[in-house]
């Protein structure tokens, strides 16, 4: 459609080209060389060009491409464009247009002289509209600047488990740059400290399109163990597959570090580092109720150093002190990993034995020989146990255990100290 006829765009083989312009997705302009009153009149719009901005025809008679100006149009973008078509070049850039109703669109837009018999007679240009293209391309740099910032450790990985994007933080608790990471799989950070079953239970979340929470035990690049509270989310395409999966995280060692240290702190002695009494007390309980329903035997044996009070009143309480975790230390590297010791107060002891009354014997007797025999410097006697021993009873509980122990081990004081009696 022609805004304006000239004889150069009458030519068969002109009309055939504007007849193909009416076809493009594109917009194509055709605009007069000679400066009428206003400037570069329109001589031809596509449909393209119509749609794009609103005006029909009637409206663009006599107006040039300035209607299309407004106040985000670049004037140095406009000065290049008049400076490459003087020189009878093609000019390529980009631009802020507006339409008839004043909003605006951007373009990306060539112009070029067409030149006939050396002589400029007209100016084409075709327009691209970007408008969407950018606003996903701004949108999808916001997003990876967003993750980039974010204080969370951020992965994303395709469904074959490839890692296709890592933020900032992740590659601060890793230690790893992303080109080490990119390409490899997940499991690069396993610590091995993790079972199976953790796995399969984030691959059958995963797998039912679900999201994954859980704290991963991981393994930076310089072989440091640390904990990490994740949240893995599939992402959807527009047919409802997962597309990619992406892992949110944040580094909690230091909270598990604390708690796993008030929870030691609450269960142990601090001088000896043996179980306290509560937790000796709990553990004992809990082997008791086993003894109920599985018939596994146990045994408790109580202990007090002899003589204790006038080591501390010779040689002061850091002496003691020493005894004490001596002694402890004999106790504790001499039972089995499944038995368990514990200080139950002053320089008394409670060890609680999966055997029966003649093994415990035996290893209160073994005990007692071991402690006798450490050489401590200043002492000139060595320092002895007392040892009282009681096996479980059908229907007894743990405080009536702990008495018949503890009544043994008074025998054991009355009748001479240094020895293991055990409780009937
Ligand atoms: P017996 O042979 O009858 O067991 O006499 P003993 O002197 O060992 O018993 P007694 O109960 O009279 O004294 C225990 C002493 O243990 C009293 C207390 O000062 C001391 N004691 C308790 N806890 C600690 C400790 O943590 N460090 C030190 N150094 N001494 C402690
Ligand atoms: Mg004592
Ligand atoms: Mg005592």
């Amino acid at each position: 459609m022609l805004v304006k006829s000239i004889p150069f765009l009458a030519s068969d083989i002109a009309s055939s080209f504007l007849a193909a312009f009416e076809q493009l997705q594109f917009s194509v302009i055709i605009t007069d060389p000679n400066n009428g009153p206003n400037g570069h009149e329109f001589l031809y719009v596509n449909e393209s060009f119509k749609r794009q901005t609103g005006y029909n025809e009637a409206e663009l008679k006599g107006q040039t491409p300035r209607i299309l100006q407004g106040k985000g149009t670049d004037v140095k973008t406009l000065n290049t464009l008049k400076a490459k078509l003087e020189r009878e070049e093609v000019f390529i850039g980009q631009a802020e247009n507006y339409r008839k109703d004043g909003s605006a669109y951007i373009v990306r837009w060539s112009i070029l002289p067409l030149i006939h018999n050396g002589e400029t007679v007209a100016y084409l240009s075709v327009q691209q509209e970007l408008t969407d293209y950018l606003k996903v391309q701004e949108r999808e740099y916001f997003l990876s600047q967003a993750l980039n910032q974010s204080a969370q450790a951020a992965m994303i990985t395709d469904p074959s488990g490839q890692i296709v994007y890592v933020n900032r933080a992740l590659c601060a608790i890793t230690g790893y740059e992303p080109a080490e990471i990119l390409g490899n799989k997940p499991s690069m950070f396993k610590s091995g400290q993790m079972d199976a079953d953790f796995y399969e239970k984030l691959w059958a979340t995963l797998a039912s399109g679900q999201s994954f929470e859980g704290v991963f035990i991981n393994r930076s690049k310089e072989g440091m163990v640390y904990h990490e509270h994740k949240v893995i989310s599939p992402i959807f395409n527009e047919k409802g597959e997962p597309e990619f999966y992406l892992s949110l995280s944040s580094d909690i060692s230091e909270r598990v570090r604390e708690t796993l240290w008030l929870s030691y702190k609450a269960n142990h002695d601090a001088l000896t580092g043996l179980m306290n009494r509560n937790a000796l007390q709990e553990k004992a309980v809990r082997a008791i109720q086993e003894f109920k329903q599985k018939g596994s035997t146990v045994s408790l044996v109580v202990a007090d150093i002899d003589d204790f009070k006038p080591i501390n009143d010779t040689h002061g309480h850091d002496k003691g002190d020493t005894v004490l975790k001596r002694v402890a230390e004999v106790m504790k590297t001499s039972i089995r990993d499944t038995d368990a010791v514990g200080r139950w107060g002053g320089e008394e002891f409670c060890l609680l034995l999966h055997t029966d009354k003649a093994q415990a014997v035996r290893i209160a007797d073994m005990l007692r020989e071991k402690i006798a025999s450490l050489e401590f410097t200043i002492l000139k006697t060595p320092i002895t146990v007392s040892f009282g021993v009681a096996e479980i009873k059908v229907e007894e509980d743990f405080d009536s255990l702990f008495k018949r122990a503890d009544n043994a081990l008074y025998e054991a004081k009355e009748s001479g100290k240094n020895k293991v009696v055990s409780a009937p």
